[in-house]
């Protein structure tokens, strides 16, 4: 049960003054819960902040920033009727004046916010304009009493349509009542270190800051709620870890008949990376512990075939493997790589995903049950409750930082003691691993499968796309196979969609019917076909957005067009040129990009082009977000973690664990008296996991 000190957290956001049914939509929107509470708003992270402090007279105020000028109103002068031309109001101190301009607003309500003889504070920024001081719309007018309670730094937040900034500053200011006292959970010596505030003070002084600094996530404040956060994750591994071992593993050992005749199937020898892979996995099956290990190996570097070799083994045994993979694309495409293979082998697959339904679902499921089914592939459908086996042993987890911890443990739940696989082909650095999965094993596929060859790759501005389109043209008048990239950051983005659309028009208009287009917004029967079509070479140029991102193989594809390159990350950019070089012959990627190009842009582009090693990549993608912009934090957002930035608060990774493990080692069931803020923290940050472990402990 939720402690009772953090009921006003989440209470649901009407609760606060201000916030009625109808404001209940646009913060669901903001805040992505259909019923937002409190918590969630007092976890919704400023964007960047305006610094209020600077208060010179007019004839000191440097042009083009933020200042706060208390002024005289001199008079006003309304545009004649009908006319475009702007309000202007002269007002003036004692160092100098200055004109205020409004366009497209009520004479009369402008004069009764600056009446003519009062004194007013203006907020904004002054610029020079034919010699003339002026500042257009101000960001704020405020008389004597309202400068009083203007705050030094001001917080800007990420805002949605029918959501004002000056409200959400009113719904805040309402949430901040709310937050309770709470006793610390942040151990003294770590706390008291690195001068952090407590929990109410830090939630207080990053909505209300008294001096930039402590507005960004290098602050104080931001840097203890983000421990917060990663503490709580750290404890949940920790004890979920504890509970594994107090549980304990089961021996599976193969006899070798399947794997046998898979080796003899595959038409291809194993790399030395993969034999290496394949033992180390085999060892931790055989062992009687739990096996927690991450596969890391670059897009084609050849994780499948270990994946499908440990479920060989498993076979043997007569127990079963689960894959879950993130996306339906990439679940058939496993299952298609697998199961001529797996045939070949005597290994029974079946796949299972939410486009399974009814009587073929009643299938699988019974195959499952029985036990009739060695290896099922398939997404998320995997871990619905009605899912059973006769034996699960291996869960391979694919592209598992798409999925949080919790579904992790409810696929292993579905077995005894599950041992566990995770694979993924975004390379993720040491400190990434330890935040995302705690103490883990690691085998990394380093070394590629050969014959793959160098992908020629090439950054081009968009203003040179006929060329493109021309060279596109000759690589497929050749025979070649192309993929042309379009961003579609958010599925929901209609623009982006249209963009896409209207690409793929284009291109139809040059290539006709051999031009195909795959978008996220398709259903999953439509994307496959789309898919289909183009690795049978039906279709020979595929636009398509990010929905290709992942696993998708079609080796005979030789050309990659990426369409603003500068919207994509480092790492999202090598997943998509990972698409092509997976055959013999010679790839290429132009990386198109809109002028102008910002630093960190550039120096993405430029990584890119000089280097193909996924593992060098990622640690390069962490250091350039580093870089970037103080605020420019949120594409870099760790999955399932609210206020947590790698770049920043990576760091404390290491801390938050040894603070964890130190108390999960001393008292596995948090029983003790001390640790019963563990558990207001834990309820706090949501970690169910956890929080039903203690609960049935
Ligand atoms: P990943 O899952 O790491 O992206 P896959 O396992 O899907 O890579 O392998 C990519 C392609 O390379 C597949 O077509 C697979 O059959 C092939 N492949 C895998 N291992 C080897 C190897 N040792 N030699 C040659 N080809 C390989
Ligand atoms: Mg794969």
């Amino acid at each position: 049960m939720r402690p009772d000190v953090l009921s006003p957290l989440f209470a649901t956001l009407d609760s606060l003054s201000g916030i009625g049914p109808k404001l209940m939509k646009p913060y669901a929107r903001l805040l992505g819960r259909d019923m937002p509470r409190v918590i969630d708003l007092l976890f919704h992270m400023p964007s960047g902040f305006v610094d209020r402090r600077a208060r010179p007279l007019l004839a000191e105020a440097v042009p083009e920033t933020d200042v706060t000028v208390e002024v005289t109103v001199d008079a006003h002068q309304p545009p004649p009727p009908g006319s475009r031309a702007p309000h202007r109001t002269y007002v003036s101190d004692a160092s100098g004046d200055m004109v205020v301009v409004h366009f497209k607003i009520e004479p009369a309500r402008i004069e009764r916010m600056l009446p003519v003889g009062a004194k007013r504070w203006l907020c904004g920024r002054i610029s020079i304009y034919d010699g003339m001081r002026q500042m257009t719309h101000p960001d704020r007018i405020l008389d004597a009493a309202g400068v009083e309670r203007l705050p030094a730094v001001e917080q800007v937040y990420p805002l949605v349509e029918g959501l004002a900034s000056g409200h959400l500053r009113r719904a805040m200011e309402a949430a901040l009542q709310r937050v309770p006292d709470l006793p610390e959970w942040i151990p003294e010596d770590v706390r008291a270190a690195r001068g952090w505030p407590s929990f109410r003070e830090a939630l207080m002084r990053l909505h209300k800051p008294a001096s930039p600094h402590e507005a960004t996530p290098a602050g104080g404040p931001w840097r203890r709620l983000a421990f917060d956060e990663l503490l709580a994750h750290q404890l949940t591994l920790a004890l979920v870890r504890a509970q594994e071992e107090k549980a304990g593993g089961r021996s599976t050992i193969g006899d070798g008949p399947i794997s046998a005749r898979l080796a003899a199937a595959l038409p291809f020898t194993l790399t030395g990376a993969q034999e290496q892979a394949i033992a180390a996995i085999r060892a931790d099956l055989a062992a009687d512990t739990r096996m927690l290990r991450l596969l890391q190996g670059d897009v084609g570097s050849g994780k499948t075939v270990v994946a499908l070799m440990a479920a060989a083994t498993v076979a043997e045994a007569g127990r079963q493997t689960a894959l879950m993979a993130p996306t339906e694309i990439l679940a058939r495409q496993h299952h298609e790589t697998i199961a001529p293979l797996a045939t070949a082998a005597g290994l029974s697959t079946a796949i299972l995903t939410g486009r399974e339904k009814g009587r073929a679902r009643e299938a699988v499921l019974t195959e499952l049950a029985f036990g009739r089914t060695d290896l099922v592939v398939g997404t998320h459908a995997l871990i619905q409750d009605d899912v059973i086996f006769r034996d699960l042993a291996l869960a391979v987890v694919d592209e598992q930082h798409r999925f949080g911890v919790e579904q992790r443990l409810t696929l292993a739940r579905k077995g005894e003691a599950v041992d566990m696989l995770v694979m993924t082909a975004t390379p993720i650095p040491r400190t990434l691993v330890l935040t995302l999965f705690g103490d883990m094993e690691s085998s990394e596929l380093r070394e590629k499968p050969p014959g793959r060859q160098a992908i020629d790759t090439r950054a081009l501005p968009l203003d040179r796309l006929d060329e493109v389109v021309a060279g596109v043209g000759r690589a497929l008048a050749s025979g070649a196979r192309a993929y042309w990239i379009c961003p579609l950051v958010e599925e929901t983005d209609t623009s982006d969609l249209a963009a896409a659309t209207e690409r793929y028009e284009t291109l139809q208009a040059v290539f006709g019917a051999s031009v195909g287009l795959v978008h996220g917004r398709m259903s999953g029967a439509a994307k496959d076909e789309a898919m289909a079509r183009f690795a049978r070479g039906e279709t020979r140029l595929l636009v398509a957005t990010t929905v290709i991102e992942v696993g998708v193989n079609v080796p005979e594809a030789t050309v990659m067009v990426i369409e603003h390159a500068e919207r994509f990350g480092l790492a999202q950019l090598h997943q998509l040129r990972g698409r092509v070089g997976r055959g013999d012959k010679p790839s290429v990627c132009l990386l198109l990009y809109r002028h102008p190009l910002g630093e960190t842009a550039k120096a993405r582009l430029a990584i890119l082009r000089e280097s193909q090693d996924g593992f060098r990549l990622a640690e390069e993608d962490l250091r350039l977000r580093g870089e970037g912009d103080v605020l420019g934090t949120r594409q870099s957002g760790l999955p399932g973690f609210r206020l947590a930035r790698m770049e920043w608060h990576g760091g404390e990774v290491e801390a938050a664990r040894n603070a964890a493990a130190a108390q999960v080692r001393a008292d596995p069931d948090l029983v003790a008296p001390g640790a019963r803020v563990l558990h207001t923290l834990l309820h706090l940050q949501e970690r169910d996991a956890a929080v039903r472990l203690l609960s049935a402990g």
